[in-house]
């Protein structure tokens, strides 16, 4: 049997060792448009690898993968978290725990991911072909690159990721795709006085009025708006309804989630009567720059301020409201949602319905995570899937 895996990324070059180990009298091919194998893994996490997540403290899969969950508790279960650490410490790979659930391989580089799977691929026996670019797919299997070079197969895995550009030769097919759009970007907001707070990092929550849209977590304030685990994590969970309005959206900011504001503002006032309204329950900048959106003077006591005062600075605190004004990428590490739709695949085997001996792994599925390892662990998995998928159907 004959199989070509379109693209050397993560997921292709996890499912094509996995697949040899499975059937070590396969034949596999990768086909890989860039002039080396795995380019993009070798940045991820800042050029560290942030390989996976324990996933502890979320109370739904959804939390993580706002499209996608249903596939990646099949994915996950068929193939966890503990299953892809031991598959690289089978090879040496040693792995630390972060305290914000993340795992990074212990050598604080990406390229011991890299060439891990380098090894595994050249010792397995896989033919890794760069800087061909699959131009166009026939049902039969017949595969036309860029640079002309024909070849048959018996199956084909496509994981040629997020960009949109590199499925053109699925545009024959009837296959259903997602429109693709940016995910994990930052957040554009003109507003003065808040880009004067850049570099404040505090706990906040974020949502979108009118939608059920929020999030929370450390929220870093930048000189052209909003940035951090928080921002980014609603730009997944916003991804679509954010491309649909052009990046313009209401944002309100409540700079206390944890707290029982109106109570904590009363029994403050009580027990500062005789203190300018300065001694606040956040960091001084940001403290004076509410107050002042709340119409309170810096130079007033709290015992001054009335009911209607802390009224205002109660919603100030709990509902601050900020306009959206576009986005901005983060450290180019976005990811894309959309591709592949979900219902074109079997969810156990991730071969295509309408196309047996086609599959699909990996971020061209309309599969896409918050930042944390999760994305990654959708390409372990579903290339582990994927690779079994295959081994099934050639039995
Ligand atoms: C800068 C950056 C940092 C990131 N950091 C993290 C992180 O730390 N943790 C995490 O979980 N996620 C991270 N991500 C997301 C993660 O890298 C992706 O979700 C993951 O790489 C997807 O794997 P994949 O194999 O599906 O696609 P990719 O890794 O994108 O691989 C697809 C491959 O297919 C090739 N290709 C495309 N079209 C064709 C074609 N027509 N013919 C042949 N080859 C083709 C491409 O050249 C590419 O090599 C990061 C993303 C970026 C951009």
């Amino acid at each position: 049997m004959k199989v070509a895996i379109i693209g050397a990324g993560a997921a292709g070059s996890f499912a094509a060792v996995q697949l040899k180990r499975m059937a070590p009298e396969t034949e596999v091919h990768i086909y890989e448009a860039a002039s080396r194998p795995m380019k993009k893994l070798a940045l991820t996490g800042g050029g560290r690898c942030n390989i996976s997540n324990s996933f502890e403290g979320l109370r739904s899969l959804s939390e993580a993968y706002p499209r996608g969950e249903r596939l990646m508790k099949r994915a996950l279960k068929a193939f966890s978290v503990q299953d892809t650490l031991s598959c690289f410490e089978g090879e040496g790979v040693k792995f630390v725990l972060q305290d914000d659930h993340c795992y990074f391989p212990a050598s604080q580089d990406a390229m011991e991911i890299v060439g891990t799977l380098e090894r595994a691929l050249s010792s397995s026996g896989v033919h890794i072909h760069c800087g061909q670019r699959l131009k166009s797919l026939r049902p039969s299997w017949e595969l036309l690159f860029d640079n002309g070079i024909k070849e048959k197969a018996d199956a084909v895995l496509v994981t040629t990721g997020g960009a949109p550009k590199g499925i053109g030769f699925l545009d024959g097919l009837d296959i259903e795709m997602v429109p693709p759009v940016p995910s994990l970007f930052t957040f554009r907001i003109k507003e003065r006085g808040l880009n004067e707070l850049m570099g404040l990092v505090l706990n906040a929550e974020l949502s979108i009025p009118g939608t059920k849209l929020r999030s929370g977590g450390p929220l870093l304030i930048t000189d052209w708006g909003l940035s951090g685990p928080a921002a980014l994590k609603l730009s997944s969970y916003a991804a679509r309804y954010l491309a649909e309005n052009d990046y313009r959206a209401a944002l309100s900011i409540n700079w206390l989630p944890e707290e029982d504001v109106p109570a904590l503002l009363a029994k403050h006032q009580e027990a500062n009567s005789k203190k300018l309204i300065s001694t606040g329950l956040l960091p001084r900048r940001l403290w004076d720059y509410l107050c002042r959106r709340a119409g309170l003077r810096e130079d007033m006591r709290w015992a001054e301020c009335g009911r209607k005062g802390l009224n205002r600075l109660s919603a100030v605190l709990t509902q601050d409201s900020y306009q959206i004004e576009g986005r901005a990428e983060f450290r180019e590490e976005f990811v894309t949602c959309g591709g592949v739709a979900l219902e074109e695949v079997d969810f156990s085997t991730l071969e295509c319905k309408k196309y047996p001996g086609l599959f699909f792994a990996g971020e061209v599925l309309d599969i896409d995570a918050i930042t944390g390892g999760f994305n990654l662990q959708a390409a372990w998995s579903t290339g582990w899937m994927a690779a079994k998928g295959i081994f099934l159907s050639g039995k």
